[in-house]
């Protein structure tokens, strides 16, 4: 059996020059997981980087960290100003079986978000100016534009995200890309929000740093991230959230605070919501609490750090569910349906174990596309064309978020269910297994 390398480290080995991005230690970083990802020349699907996927915990604040080389913070930077327009027809209508939670979008799931934040704009007089920076399609700035906000600006790197925004805001919310923003702007804002931004900011000092400029000295950042925290107690499938490429930071509420204040650090308000899909936490902190320059790491009560251990278990279990999804493919004609972030985090690494294999996606969008020399259909022109693979393949569910709505597909196509692997399910039995013992 043909085995990826897969690495969870319990030592220190390998670290040196490694800083943290929350609070730029550079002494108590620690590599806890390295994984290899397919390599640019694998596949022309859109991806956020390639090759090798490292794991590191800052043990001086808590933070969880995607390591990032410069090749890769290119890729994630291209991957990002091109981001929607693979959602949308040419009309600008979201394709047909895409869940629409992108960024800034009106989406049920985005709209609980923004319900949840807008806790923070309760006591904010409707005159002050807000800019949503990484607004997306502005769904957020519509929403505040509905609780009576008037002088509302957004901001994003994706081109096709702006025209949306334009079309879907009132005519008096400016939305630009992120150039728009100059001289003239500093000291312009009262509030900056960065909802779901953060964690895909490589450096996101650097980024609070610049952005503090444009806010006033009495202004605050309101500012929304998932809650790595959580990530263990929300899901069925831990290991998605790491399967996001795009989130090269993983805040803990320690961590968070530590990247936006020097002092104060009690002052800061904070609220966590641990039950979204992807739990969140948010905080607004005064401009004033964040230091600018000279910072230096703040000691913090190592209480309140992340105990690190249940997620070298998560990295472990990953470790077996991979090697239990080799060994159910070996030598097998197998159907993978999801060319998602799953599919090239974890299934695409075993494909070489198939004897042979067929790649489906229900975007149209990835027709054009393929992955090792392997063109991606539609589930349905691929079964038309290969009626065989109904009655004798395997199908592999490669995209865990939309794992019901293909399981109901297939068993309509005539695929027996004995015959249809479900990732979070074969995680669930593997892990309880393992706890059971
Ligand atoms: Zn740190």
């Amino acid at each position: 059996m043909l085995k990826p390398c897969l690495n969870v480290f319990e030592s220190n080995e390998g670290v040196n020059k490694v800083k943290c991005p929350a609070c730029i230690d550079d002494q108590m970083q620690q590599k806890i997981f390295e994984w290899d990802l397919p390599s640019k020349s694998d596949t022309d699907i859109p991806v956020p980087y390639h090759n090798k996927y490292q794991l590191f915990y800052c043990a001086h604040c808590g933070h969880l960290y995607n390591r990032i080389n410069e090749i890769q913070e290119r890729a994630l930077a291209e991957y990002y100003s091109i981001h929607s327009q693979r959602y949308y027809d040419a009309s600008g209508c979201l394709l047909p079986y895409l869940c629409g939670d992108y960024p800034g979008s009106r989406h049920d799931t985005s709209t609980k978000r923004y319900d949840f934040l807008f806790n923070f704009f309760t006591k904010i007089p409707h005159h002050t100016r807000i800019l949503d920076f990484g607004c997306g399609q502005g769904g957020f700035l519509s929403c505040l534009y509905q609780k009576g906000f008037r002088y509302l600006y957004g901001v994003d790197v994706d081109e096709y995200a702006i025209q949306l925004a334009k079309k879907n805001s009132p005519a008096s919310v400016t939305v630009n890309l992120v150039d728009w923003l100059s001289s003239e702007h500093q000291g312009y804002f009262d509030v900056i929000v960065l909802d779901q931004v953060l964690e895909h900011i490589v450096h996101p000092r650097d980024l609070l740093v610049w952005l503090s400029s444009f806010l006033k000295e009495d202004g605050v950042f309101i500012i929304s991230v998932p809650y790595a925290e959580k990530y263990l107690d929300s899901s069925v499938f831990p290991i998605q959230h790491f399967c996001l490429l795009e989130h090269v930071q993983h805040f803990t509420s320690s961590s968070l605070m530590n990247l936006l204040t020097s002092e104060n650090y009690e002052e800061a308000t904070t609220q966590a919501q641990p039950k979204f899909l992807i739990p969140i936490i948010a905080t607004c902190s005064p401009n004033r609490f964040f230091k600018k320059e000279s910072f230096q790491p703040k000691r913090l009560n190592y209480s309140l750090l992340l105990d690190i251990t249940p997620y070298k278990r998560l990295f472990s279990e990953f470790g077996r569910f991979v090697d239990v999804v080799l060994d159910v493919v070996s030598q097998s004609t197998v159907l993978y349906w999801g060319m998602s972030r799953e599919f090239y985090f974890i299934f695409s690494r075993t494909l070489d174990n198939c004897s042979a294999y067929f790649l489906a996606d229900n975007n149209t969008k990835l027709s054009t596309k393929s992955f090792k020399g392997t063109k991606i259909y539609p589930p349905r022109t691929l079964i038309t064309n290969n009626p065989e693979l109904v009655k004798e393949a395997l199908l592999v569910i490669s995209a865990i978020g939309y794992e019901d709505e293909i399981y109901r597909e297939a068993l309509e196509l005539g695929f027996p269910p004995e015959r249809i692997i479900r990732p979070s399910l074969l995680w669930q039995e593997l892990t309880s297994c393992a706890s059971g013992i």
